[in-house]
Formats: C-alpha cells, sequence, structure tokens
C-alpha cells in the first residue's frame, strides 16, 4: 500500500520505517526543511534504538522516502497519517493547529478517495473536526474517510511497540476504512495475532487519552505511597512488588520516583482533564495525578536541600537527563526544574547522560557537561541520579566512592541496593526508603 505520513518525529519516524519493513511504500512528510535533509541523507534525527539501521535499509531499497511537500504526500498515497505534535497551550488543552493545518492542507490538493488517518493523540471529538474540515476544503465530490489509530509505542523501545503491539486500535466511521487500516496492519497482527479493536472514531480517541491518564495516576499512586513509606519509615520498593505481584495491579509503571515527564504524560493528562471539562465533566482525579506530580518534584528537591544542606558553592553531578533511559527525548524531563533550582542556590551542576545532552544543552545551556560519567565526580560534593539508564543501574560503586569527594548519592529512581549503599560507605537517599547512612544504624538490621 502507498502510504503517506505527516509528521516525521518521534511517532511518524517510526511508523514509516516499520510500514515500509513490512511492505509498504511509504513517504514521510514534515515541514521541518532541515530535518527532512538530514532524512535524506540518511541521518537521524532522534536518538531511538534500532531506527537508524531500519529507516536506512528501506530508504536503500527505496521503499521509504522524505518530503516537505504534503501535495507530494497526497499526490503519491492512498493512505494519509497524521503524526504531527499535538502539544499544550497555556491552559493545559490540546494544542491541535498543526492537525488542523495539516488537514485543510490535505483537503486542498485530493482529488480521488484518500483514508485521513489520525495518529497523533488528540481529545475526543477532534475526528469530527478534521473531517468537517476536510470537508469544507476539499474540491465537491472527492470522496474520504477519516479514521483514528491511536499511537502506544513507547520511545526507547518504539520499533519493538510497533512491530509487536499489546493491541491495535481501529477507530472508524465505514466498512472501507476498516479494512484499508486492516491491510495495512496485517504483515504485524496476522502472525502474532494481536488483537484488532474496532471502534468508533470518538471511542478510539478516548481509548488514547485514558490509556496515558491511567498509566500516570499509576506513577502517581507509587509517588502518594513513597511520601507514605517516607513518613513512616516502609519501603516503596517493597511496597509496590508487594501490591504489584497482584495479577489485577501489576507491577509496571507502579515505580516511585522523581514524578513523569516526557513529551505526552503531562500533556495528554493535562488534555484530557480539559476536554473532560468542556463535556461538561469535572475530572478531579486527574487533578490529583498531576498534583501528586508536581509534589514529587518538589519532595525530591527537598531531600537534595536536607542531604547536602547548604547549597550554595557545592559541585553536584548529575546522572542522566532525559525523563527516561534509552531516549534523547527532554521534552518535560523532572530534571530540568531541579537544575534550574540547584543553580539558583548557587549550586555548580555537571551533568552526565549518554544520548540527551545535545537537546539539554538547547534547554540548559550554562551547566558544565561532561564526557563520561565517572571522571566527571572528582571533586563532586555528591551526585544525584536522575535517570535510570543501564549504564547507570550497573555503576562501578567503588569507582564513584573513590571520585566523590563527598560520598553522597540521592537517587531519584531507586537504582541502587540501600544495604549496598551503605556497605560502601555512602551516605545514600531513595525515594520511598529510609536514608542509609554509613554511621547509622538501620533498624531492620
Ligand atoms: P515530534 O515533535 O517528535 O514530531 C512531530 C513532527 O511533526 C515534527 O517533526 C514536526 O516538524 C512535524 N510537524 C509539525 N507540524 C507540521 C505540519 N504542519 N506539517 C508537517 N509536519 C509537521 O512529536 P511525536 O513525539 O512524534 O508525537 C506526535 C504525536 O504522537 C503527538 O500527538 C504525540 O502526543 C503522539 N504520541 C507520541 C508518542 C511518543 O512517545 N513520542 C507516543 C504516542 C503518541
Amino acid at each position: 500500500m502507498k502510504i503517506c505520513i505527516i509528521g516525521a518525529g518521534y511517532v511518524g519516524l517510526v511508523t514509516g520505517a516499520c510500514f515500509a519493513e513490512i511492505g509498504h511504500e511509504v513517504l514521510c512528510v514534515d515541514n521541518n526543511a532541515a530535518k527532512i535533509a538530514l532524512l535524506r541523507k540518511g541521518k537521524i534525527p532522534i536518538y531511538e534504538p534500532g531506527l537508524e539501521e531500519l529507516v536506512k535499509k528501506n530508504q536503500d531499497c527505496g521503499s521509504l522516502r522524505f518530503s516537505e511537500s504534503v501535495e507530494e504526500g497526497v499526490g503519491f498515497a492512498k493512505v494519509i497519517f497524521i503524526a504531527v505534535s499535538t502539544p499544550s497551550k497555556a491552559d493545559g488543552s490540546a494544542d491541535l493547529s498543526a492537525v488542523e493545518n495539516v488537514a485543510r492542507l490535505v483537503a486542498q490538493t485530493m482529488t480521488e478517495y484518500k483514508l485521513i488517518v489520525d495518529k497523533s493523540t488528540v481529545p475526543v471529538k477532534t475526528g469530527e473536526k478534521v473531517a468537517d474540515t476536510i470537508g469544507r476544503c476539499c474540491k465537491k465530490g472527492v470522496p474520504f474517510d477519516v479514521a483514528s489509530n491511536p499511537e502506544f509505542l513507547r520511545e526507547g523501545s518504539a520499533i519493538q511497540d510497533t512491530m509487536f503491539p499489546d493491541r491495535i486500535i481501529f477507530g472508524v466511521s465505514s466498512k472501507k476504512a476498516e479494512e484499508i487500516l486492516r491491510e495495512i496492519y496485517a504483515p504485524i497482527y496476522t502472525p502474532t495475532q494481536i488483537p484488532i479493536l474496532v471502534t468508533n472514531i470518538k471511542s478510539a480517541e478516548i481509548i488514547k487519552h485514558a490509556s496515558n491518564s491511567f498509566l500516570a495516576m499509576k506513577i502517581s499512586f507509587a509517588n502518594a505511597l513513597s511520601r507514605i513509606c517516607d513518613l513512616s519509615g516502609a519501603d516503596i520498593q517493597e511496597v509496590v512488588l508487594g501490591m504489584g505481584l497482584d495479577k489485577r495491579i501489576g507491577t509496571q509503571f507502579l515505580n516511585a520516583g522523581i514524578g513523569y515527564g516526557g513529551s505526552c504524560f503531562p500533556k495528554d493528562v493535562s488534555a484530557f482533564i480539559h476536554i473532560s471539562k468542556t463535556l461538561g465533566y469535572d475530572f478531579d482525579l486527574l487533578r490529583c495525578v498531576e498534583k501528586v506530580n508536581a509534589d514529587q518534584g518538589t519532595h525530591f528537591y527537598k531531600k537534595i536541600e536536607e542531604t547536602f544542606w547548604v547549597l550554595k558553592g557545592k559541585k553536584i553531578a548529575i546522572w542522566g537527563l532525559a525523563f527516561k533511559p534509552n531516549t534523547d527525548d527532554m521534552r518535560h524531563a523532572p530534571i530540568v526544574e531541579i537544575i534550574r533550582r540547584l543553580k539558583e542556590e548557587g549550586s555548580i551542576i555537571v551533568a552526565y547522560d549518554p544520548q540527551a545532552m545535545p537537546n539539554a544543552k538547547v534547554l540548559i545551556p550554562d551547566i558544565q557537561y561532561a564526557e563520561d560519567p565517572y571522571t566527571m565526580l572528582s571533586g563532586c560534593d555528591g551526585l544525584i541520579v536522575a535517570t535510570e539508564w543501564e549504564i547507570f543501574v550497573k555503576a562501578d560503586l567503588d569507582q564513584m566512592k573513590a571520585k566523590l569527594a563527598q560520598p553522597i548519592v540521592v537517587d531519584g529512581r531507586n537504582i541502587f541496593d540501600p544495604w549496598t549503599m551503605k556497605e560502601k560507605g555512602f551516605v545514600y537517599v531513595s525515594v520511598g526508603r529510609p536514608k542509609m547512612h554509613s554511621g547509622e544504624r538501620y533498624i531492620y538490621e
């Protein structure tokens, strides 16, 4: 099938490469000329494991191409996926201007039947608006369908998630649209028997917002529990494991930390709250989810303050900048606010992240960036762990201890075992677990 994907970002590029890999002819369109120029040269503007190889392979055999022109994309393809950004507006609602813009451009160019599929995360009833816009702007009598095919990939495992998703949702209003989507996805779902759920367009739109909001709620629940653990002396890791082993609850996304971030959860939760309010329902449960998340960052910062006491003039190392491991995405990374506050107090920051430093340098230009995670520790008064990259999880504790001027570790991701940290002589502060100090005796010892 000839497919055009508009928006060649984390979702559009991965989807395009995977569709090409399963046998389709794909043209990815983006209005960022620099991005398209880079992609045409075989360079990948984002970090996503395995993506560079997949793009190159399909580009080399001609099944994946790139263009700046929506017109070219619409002329080429029968199916047009919209995968543009839908960021938050100041009031928390989703900014749908890119979606509208693309819908208008597609409509103006269409001369024969097209299926326009929304893959961007959008509030319920967006499909209706897209259909209205296309109907208004296209030449009279040109047939089209609009569908919703929400995307559930996770950055860091995006290719795996696209090729082996938990489910595929087709939000459609015609049999023809369903059949086309089934044909596109057949190479993915046929061998694996991945469930396909065919719904109406509005349900599909809500499924995406509801799924992300539910996952954010699980994280906020774990974070709220971590506060009770901090206050009572319980251990959050033990508590969430004990809960998560119940199959009805599950252990995934039940991790306490420094709060959720990234390009999806913050904006999707706030857009879901906003659209619910517009429809006449106050989703106050989700407002609590947001509040717990904001409080968690503040609570973690207080731990840093308490541990280091005076922050002015302290040299503090930071491991991890991206909002989660295996990505270079810095959008809404919780560490950004923590660094801002530390700098305001006069701390000297030296940071390292395996992939996110180029993006971080744009957001936080005035800190030091290190070449490797160990040399940077020399002369530092302590270390903050902000992202659970594997190289940090498997860190050489002896080397860390030898290099740090003060053996202080404030761990926002609970990646180290408190007992081991104590044995090694660290002052170790984590989230929802008792503070471990080499000089203290732990109550359960
Ligand atoms: P992104 O910012 O990485 O990519 C969006 C791309 O769209 C950019 O390259 C931008 O240049 C392009 N674009 C914007 N307006 C355009 C226009 N008018 N014409 C052509 N191109 C245009 O965003 P993303 O992370 O890929 O997310 C895209 C959508 O998918 C969002 O709605 C997001 O919520 C959703 N989503 C994202 C993820 C994720 O993990 N990133 C997962 C699931 C769903």
